[in-house]
């Protein structure tokens, strides 16, 4: 057993410093990027920010809706392929797309079947997402999905270390995607004990994936999950992440998905963990034996029309910049030093929860 006492960081645990700026107004601050991938050597331009694959906000509604705005949905995994056939019938922007697989054997059927009848092409990018992946069993899925799709932009995760983020890259993904335990809805670090706070892991495997290079592109991170201020957004960006995905934040508005419940006169949306009871009886038809629920179910208070959301997020983000004398995105990590706060003390957020 060995204890490692360096205290490692959550988004709560800090604020992010002002710098002296020589910006004039935020409507400076340029919030797209424009990443050229590891592997695949794709180039893309947009605002990277992307939907959790959840059944929540992974939806054909919201792709639609958010591909406006150049942000990514990652659809959840529960989508066949006459859905997908039906979707694309009326739907062809690949950039702000992301199909999601698992590593069941049902998983790699699927893919054959979306790769056969040409719908995997519909997609530049394609997310192997798994809770844990540290199994070695999850690495070689990677490579063997890189064989089969060489140009697209491979997302693999979750793991929370530089060591797996490297080997993660090098087995075939272009970006890996950091988080265990810190979603809203997510009880891993209460069933298991296992976790990693979730601003020190993505700015430990963003450094990581940086380091990656082969001379064509890098490796590349997304902060998955935990974002309950937009703030928090910010901070991860601030930290290193290249991108930024949510279920949270995505999740209660009219273009979300999940059902509209009434309770007591007020509106509300259901938003559960993918591995909650909930999720495994409704998707998988059952809960396995073996298997305990790391998820939950929860009732959102209907929060109204993203549009709204997506004009705090925006112009959030742009203050922050401004804050810290940051033009464009990529800069936000290079300008920032975090100050750790006394959590007591940081109280000015308690009580206001994000859309709520
Ligand atoms: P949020 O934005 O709600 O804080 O976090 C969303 C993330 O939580 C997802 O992208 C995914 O990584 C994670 N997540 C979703 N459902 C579950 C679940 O049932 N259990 C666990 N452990 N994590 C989940």
């Amino acid at each position: 057993m060995r204890i490692d006492s360096e205290i490692k960081l959550d988004y709560s645990d800090v604020l992010i410093r002002p710098k002296r700026s020589t910006l004039s107004s935020r409507k400076e601050v340029s919030l797209e990027r424009t990443f050229r991938f590891y592997h695949s050597k794709k180039v893309w331009t947009g605002f990277p920010i992307m939907t959790a694959n959840m059944s929540s906000c992974g939806t054909f509604e919201m792709a639609r809706f958010l591909s406006r705005y150049k942000i990514i949905t990652t659809f959840h995994k529960y989508y066949t392929v006459g859905e997908y056939l039906e979707f694309f019938k009326t739907f062809d922007n690949p950039d702000y797309i992301c199909y999601t697989l698992g590593i069941r054997e049902q998983d790699i059927t699927q893919l054959h079947k979306m790769k056969r009848s040409g719908l995997l092409e519909k997609f530049s990018f394609i997310c192997i997402d798994v809770p844990n992946g540290y199994l070695q069993r999850f690495s070689n899925f990677v490579k063997s999905v890189r064989e089969i799709c060489p140009d697209h932009i491979i997302i693999a995760g979750n793991v929370v270390t530089n060591e797996m983020t490297e080997e993660l890259i090098l087995n075939g993904a272009d970006i890996v995607k950091i988080g265990i335990g810190p979603g809203s809805v997510c009880t891993t670090r209460k069933m298991t004990g296992v976790g990693y706070p979730q601003l020190s892991a993505v700015v430990e495997c963003a450094d990581a994936a940086h380091g990656v290079s082969n001379g064509q592109g890098v490796g590349h991170v997304i902060a998955d999950g935990g974002c309950v201020y937009i703030s928090d957004v910010a901070k991860a960006f601030c930290g290193g992440a290249d991108f930024v995905m949510s279920g949270k934040l995505f999740s209660g508005y009219e273009q979300s998905g999940g059902k509209t419940v009434k309770r007591g006169g007020k509106i509300y949306k259901e938003y559960f963990g993918s591995s909650s009871n909930k999720a495994l009886v409704e998707f998988y038809g059952k809960k396995e034996s073996h298997r305990a629920s790391e998820g939950r179910y929860c009732l959102i208070p209907h929060k109204g029309n993203l549009n709204e959301f997506l004009q705090d997020l925006f112009g959030g983000l742009k203050s922050t910049g401004t804050y810290i004398g940051a033009r464009k995105l990529k800069e936000f990590s290079r300008r920032t030093t975090f100050i750790m706060v006394n959590k007591q003390l940081n109280t000015s957020l308690a009580g206001f929860e994000q859309g709520v």
